[in-house]
């Protein structure tokens, strides 16, 4: 059963057109990332997608619900994860449970016969009456993914759900993500960790400028878009080894004083570098950053 679709999307703002044809739909139960540099248009797909914005062209449905036209109903199956915690810093934790589920029309006694169990959830047992201000960010951000399941949605929204967490904080909320997946849960999730897209999604796809460049799951990606094997090499002298090594891979890059290896067979170039005595390096299976750095490049975007 689709659950969300997108058709042919179009939003300028201006003379800036920042979602440009986008197409795509999610069935229930998956997991399916956006990535993409910084300004690629992650965030206003996502708004497109909940009818917070209006499309200029293009056909959304949500839960059945034509976007934006029913947007305030399909909201009413559908968790939000902002990516900017926005909890309400004056109330307790059971204070903003409260009050958001109020925004879906559920009842006081509804709302708190849920709550020991969204606090179970999201790792707060206990901390009903503790002040926000007083949370880490590790559990603002978990708070907040109690909060987006409220109303026991179908699907969740995520944009960036663990962007300034600690590792520790990142797999828990992981883990707590598989969970939902196992419920029948749809997500969508944005992200620029692409350790966590090759985790948790089943299928992705790769927005650049509005466009969308590459779609598919993680090991598709990674197996129609790069090499294999990857050998990332560091230290002096790099540079002219590079020079030296260059009919060993299909293809290197540079950046600062790495060099990135990429090869079908990686054997030639291991050999080689046995014998080079101030170089380090490290052999490791293509990942889906190699994939998102082909495509999107290296340059930075700000
Ligand atoms: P991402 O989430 O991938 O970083 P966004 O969807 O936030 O990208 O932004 C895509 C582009 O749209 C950016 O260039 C941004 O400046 C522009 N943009 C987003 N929202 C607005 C707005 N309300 N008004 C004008 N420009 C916007």
């Amino acid at each position: 059963m689709e659950v969300l679709s997108a058709c042919d999307v179009h939003k300028s703002y201006g003379a800036n057109e920042v979602v440009c044809g986008v197409s795509f739909a999610i069935e229930a139960g998956e997991c399916f990332g956006l990535l993409g540099p910084n300004g690629a248009g992650k965030t206003t797909t996502l708004r497109l997608c909940l009818g917070l914005i209006d499309p200029d062209r293009g056909r959304i449905t949500l839960g059945g619900s034509p976007i934006p036209q029913q947007a305030r109903q399909a909201r009413l199956r559908v968790g939000v994860v902002p990516q900017m915690d926005n909890l309400d810093p004056d109330f307790t934790v059971e204070e903003n449970l409260l009050v958001y589920g109020r925004y879906f029309g559920l009842r006081e006694r509804a709302i708190r016969q849920r709550i020991p169990a969204l606090l179970e959830f999201a790792g707060l047992a206990g901390r009903a009456r503790t002040r926000i201000q007083t949370l880490s960010g590790g559990m603002k951000r978990r708070l907040t993914l109690a909060r987006s399941l409220v109303n026991d949605p179908d699907i969740v929204f995520m944009d960036e759900p663990t962007t300034g967490l600690d590792p520790q904080a990142r797999h828990l909320i992981w883990e707590r993500l598989r969970e939902l997946l196992a419920q029948r849960k749809t997500i969508v999730l944005t992200t620029h960790f692409m350790e966590e897209a090759e985790r948790l999604c089943g299928r992705l796809l790769i927005l650049d400028r509005g466009r969308i460049i590459a779609q598919g799951s993680p090991r598709e990606l990674i197996a129609h878009h790069i090499e294999p094997d990857v050998v990332e090499v560091y230290g002096d002298g790099v540079s002219g080894w590079a020079e030296r090594a260059a009919g060993l891979a299909l293809r290197l890059e540079k950046t600062g004083e790495t060099v990135f290896c990429y090869a079908d067979d990686p054997r030639a170039l291991l050999a080689a570098l046995e014998s080079e005595h101030g170089l380090r390096y490290l052999h490791r299976p293509a990942n889906l950053e190699d994939v998102f750095l082909k495509l999107t490049g290296r340059e930075l975007r700000d």
